[in-house]
């Protein structure tokens, strides 16, 4: 047998990402500093926050010796569109399971016509059954179900968060870190959360006195509190006090983005040149600008921004 890939061999990701100051006179005025961390560039087809967190469950799952990832998501999930692309890299086979029925029988979006591109297999699950799924994953019996029907899989939940994701993420602050020797009090790393794995990471891995602070991009996810501690817990043993999540960013729920978001992420690009995400990205950094000089960014703040993934091509 071949010994397995190395998926930073296969992948070859642009590490560390570049870190950018930001010269912005609204924030200037207000006393804070911000960089942006440009996690969107590490790579073309895995950026941001997914190369982070598929890395260490890419070695894990060859490591182990499978064949095949199988996890899950939206229609337009980041995640199954980077699952696909780094199984194809490394040689492993992939199953985006998708929420929704009825898109097995609409037109591919470009989001899933990307995964099946790389040769992922596409199914498509109504609602009840994908988050009974999901709910039952730490089950034995749920991973059997899911192996009845593809045979022996790593199998991710839906968008990668697990404690090696959490790890995996830890490596954005040591980066920072490297850039930045006098991280600590003051400095604010801001960071988009869907599932809060990235946050997990970021805040277990800040030096004493640096905060992290995590924008939840779906409404009303007080859970995610909960998800992040319970990483915590599992991966670290311990609690952390150093981060907070600002729940009041969603723009009125996952995947929308109000026409006053659209605004801010084109007159950021205008000003700073960065086409900015709008699902995630734009909501953390909207977050920012309206903290600002308050009591959560007080003047002397630094921020670091990280810029999680790049702007879709269709916006
Ligand atoms: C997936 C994703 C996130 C969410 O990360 P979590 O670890 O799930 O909280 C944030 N930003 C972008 C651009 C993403 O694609």
């Amino acid at each position: 047998m071949s010994p397995p890939v190395d998926p930073a061999v296969a992948l070859a990701p642009r590490l560390p990402s570049p870190l950018q100051r930001v010269h912005d006179e609204r924030l200037a005025r207000r006393g804070v500093e911000l960089w942006l961390k440009r996690d969107d560039l590490v790579h073309p087809a895995v950026p941001g926050n997914k190369w982070r967190k598929l890395a260490p469950n890419l070695k894990a799952a060859l490591d182990q010796g499978h064949a095949r990832l199988l996890t899950f998501g939206g229609a337009y999930s980041n995640h199954i569109r980077a699952v696909a692309a780094a199984g194809a890299a490394v040689g492993l086979g992939t199953v985006g399971v998708v929420r929704g029925d009825e898109l097995a029988r609409a037109e591919r979006n470009w989001s899933l016509a990307r995964a099946e591109g790389y040769g992922m297999e596409l199914a498509f699950w109504d609602r009840a059954r994908f988050r009974e799924t999901l709910r039952g994953l730490a089950e034995p019996e749920t991973v059997r179900g899911l192996e009845e029907r593809w045979g022996r899989c790593y199998v991710l939940p839906e968008g990668g968060t697990n404690v090696a994701a959490a790890r995996g993420a830890t490596e954005i602050v040591s980066e920072l870190v490297a850039d930045l020797p006098d991280l600590g009090p003051g400095d604010v790393v801001c960071c988009a959360v869907g599932t809060g794995g990235t946050l997990a990471g970021i805040a277990a891995a800040l030096p004493e006195g640096a905060r992290a602070l995590g924008v939840a991009v779906v409404k009303g996810a007080r859970y995610l509190d909960g998800e992040v501690a319970s990483l915590h817990e599992r991966g670290w043993g311990r609690t952390f006090a150093n981060w907070r999540i600002d729940h009041d960013h969603h723009g009125g729920g996952y995947g929308r983005v109000p026409a006053e978001l659209a605004a801010f992420a084109e007159d950021f690009q205008a000003l700073h040149g960065l086409a900015v995400e709008r699902r995630y990205v734009a909501k953390m950094l909207r977050c920012v600008y309206d903290l600002a000089g308050g009591e959560r960014l007080p003047p002397g703040s630094r921020v670091t921004a990280v810029i999680t993934g790049p702007a879709d091509p269709v916006q």
